[in-house]
């Protein structure tokens, strides 16, 4: 079983911004900046050709709510990155899309403020 299939069904432990019925949102353990997010469906998908619109639907939804959200709570936000990897770029074989955000200047908070940030 993949590591995100163990974060779901709770053997093994994850920094969860958000979740529901759908998705659990997770913050990337080795960041590429401070608010890389990864969004995980709960059901198991193994790559984008896999997955249904359905369900990618509920994660551009997703999507766009934790931007929003970083966007209007942390400061010098000025873009982010939105990624699906696939083949030898996907490392962890269970669907996921990266959030990462762009900083005008270095940002120093934390995986764990920016999760407390986005679980309000
Ligand atoms: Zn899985």
């Amino acid at each position: 079983m993949d590591i995100f299939c163990k974060i779901v069904n709770g053997e093994l432990p994850s920094n969860t911004c958000y979740e529901d019925e759908y998705v659990k949102c997770i913050m990337d353990a080795n960041p590429n900046a401070p608010g890389h997010t990864l969004i995980i469906p709960k059901k198991h998908y193994t790559t984008l050709f896999d997955i249904d619109d359905e369900m990618l639907s509920k994660i551009n939804g997703t999507a766009k709510m934790l931007i929003e959200k970083m966007e209007k709570c942390i400061p010098n936000i000025i873009g982010f990155k939105v990624a699906v990897n696939y083949g030898e770029d996907q490392k962890v074989k269970h669907y996921h899309m990266h959030i990462i955000p762009t900083y005008s200047k270095k940002s120093n908070l934390t995986q764990e403020e920016i999760c407390e940030i986005l679980k309000k």
